[in-house]
């Protein structure tokens, strides 16, 4: 028995303490790392949509797939303590556990594979690359590239209800209109503006176990 049918995880600051726009900015030396930092923590406290945030961060940091590869390492290097359980558990208890994340689906599937999440449970954003494996441009037909992203993403899968949303940003309390509850993830960052809008505040992924597969009374 548990007390959801689906759980929605985030990605960045949520099932990995990094946030991967920030960690391949970070590669670009700190001029670079600081706007793209500054632009993340805007969007994310919901001071800026991410629609312009989106192309103007990957404009600045046009990571090849080398290093997305490298970043897949990297999320996994950072992983939330006690996430992979939590989803081992979760997904043994019957539980349809998703990932929808504007990150990039090149690194985020990759790690999401080794927390035994299928690429068909991972919903993120296409990024093409040359014949050298250089940057393109991304997919910016991508609905998790636009405000209310992961609301349009989760609204189009036919999830099976009660659904819990979870995650460190504004753009996952945009999922609450569509599920039945929202978790702010707080155990990598605490954003005010969103745990504003959160039914439960978790700080680990043994608290959000707790909630998906314990005894609590749901909201
Ligand atoms: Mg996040």
């Amino acid at each position: 028995m548990s007390n959801y049918s689906t759980v929605l995880l985030d990605v960045d600051s949520t099932l990995s303490g990094i946030e991967g726009i920030d960690w391949l900015a970070g590669r670009r030396g700190p001029d670079v790392a600081g706007q793209v930092a500054r632009l993340t923590a805007e969007a994310m406290a919901g001071r800026q949509l991410i629609n312009g945030v989106y192309a103007a961060r990957l404009e600045l940091v046009r990571p090849s797939v080398a290093e997305l590869a490298l970043l897949a390492e990297a999320y996994w290097e950072n992983v939330a303590s006690g996430a992979a359980s939590a989803v081992a558990r979760m997904v043994q208890a019957g539980v349809r556990v998703e990932a929808i994340t504007s990150g990039l689906h090149d690194a985020v599937a990759p790690f999401l594979a080794r927390l035994g999440l299928r690429e068909e449970r991972v919903h993120a954003v296409r990024v093409r690359f040359g014949s050298k494996g250089e940057y393109r441009s991304f997919d910016t037909a991508a609905p998790l590239a636009v405000h209310g992203g992961k609301r349009t993403v989760a609204e189009s899968m036919s999830l099976g209800s009660p659904v819990l949303a979870v995650g460190d940003g504004i753009t996952d309390a945009e999922i609450r209109p569509v599920a039945d509850a929202f978790a702010v993830f707080t155990g990598f960052v605490r954003r005010e503006p969103v745990v504003a809008l959160a039914d439960f505040v978790v700080s680990s992924f043994a608290d959000v176990e707790r909630l998906v597969l314990g005894d609590e009374v749901r909201s």
